[in-house]
């Protein structure tokens, strides 16, 4: 067993029970043509799994306390980076990746929300994203317009993919326990929208949800600063009177392409 101080700021809760993590392999698609990214390796029991069913692993991992247990293991497919996958470029991350590679982790959940965009932005390569997250960080991905929890998270990850929950993983399954359950988001990443600027449609949307409480026509007004008169040209009052929350991802879409020229 590692002997290892376990460090609270780089947010360390580990998984040792081998069916969960099998099962977080299986909830990833991985098999033996798939490159993994794993991040953060921790004591590497999920790496050890991932480096058996993938045909190469390349783990991230911020704390270098841990170097020599990692290497310790011998694992022959597996690259650990000891870096703070924050703050390295995604060209970097994916110069060890020839094509397409698979993520998945079991991460600090303060950063769980930056990494899954992170990747959705800025990759080009990155088949999918399996990560452990908090339960109610997984419900807001998952979740339909018209619900309480349907939010930029919601649509933005539906923008780049299909999402779903694999599983639920009790607390008492980390050591140390963490507060908060968990749950294994999988999304599967699918390129369905290459003509639309990514960057514009994701401020778009943060505009949209900037007061959640206002009609679309207020947030439009305040936060992207379009005129009142453009947008009555463009939409029927009816629309601008609805509230983000009750756009689909195709209505915001609709509305996007309408107003894209008049949004910087
Ligand atoms: N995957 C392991 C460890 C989970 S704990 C398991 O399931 O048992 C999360 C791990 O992520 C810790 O080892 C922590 O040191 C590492 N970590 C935290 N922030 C990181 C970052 N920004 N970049 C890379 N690794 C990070």
């Amino acid at each position: 067993m590692l002997n290892h101080n376990f460090k609270k700021k780089f947010g360390q809760n580990f998984l040792s029970d081998k069916n969960l993590l099998t099962s977080i392999i299986q909830d990833a698609n991985v098999g033996k043509d798939d490159d993994v990214l794993e991040i953060g390796a921790g004591g590497g029991s999920l790496t050890e799994i991932l480096s058996q069913y993938a045909r190469s692993v390349v783990s991230y991992e911020i704390d270098t306390d841990l170097k020599d247990h990692l290497f310790s293991l011998g694992l022959k497919n597996t690259t650990f980076r000891f870096a703070d996958i924050m703050k390295c470029d995604i060209q970097d991350i994916e110069s060890d990746f020839k094509g397409g590679y698979r993520v998945v982790a079991n991460l600090p959940y303060y950063i769980t929300t930056p990494i899954i965009f992170k990747f959705l932005t800025q990759s080009t390569k990155v088949k999918s994203l399996t990560i452990m997250v908090q339960k109610e960080v997984a419900e807001r991905i998952v979740s339909a317009c018209g619900s309480k929890d349907y939010g930029v998270l919601s649509v933005m990850v539906g923008f780049y993919g299909q999402a779903k929950i694999s599983r639920y993983v009790s607390r008492k399954m980390f050591y140390p326990q963490p507060n908060v359950d968990s749950a294994v988001v999988h999304i599967e990443v699918e390129n369905k929208h290459p003509d639309i600027d990514r960057d514009k449609f994701y401020s778009f949307i943060q505009s949209c949800f900037s007061m959640r409480r206002k009609i679309l026509r207020n947030n439009l007004t305040h936060a992207l600063k379009i005129k009142g008169d453009t947008l009555d040209s463009l939409f029927s009052l009816e629309t601008l009177a609805k509230r983000a929350e009750s756009f689909s991802l195709d209505d915001f879409i609709d509305v996007f392409n309408k107003i894209k020229d008049y949004i910087d």
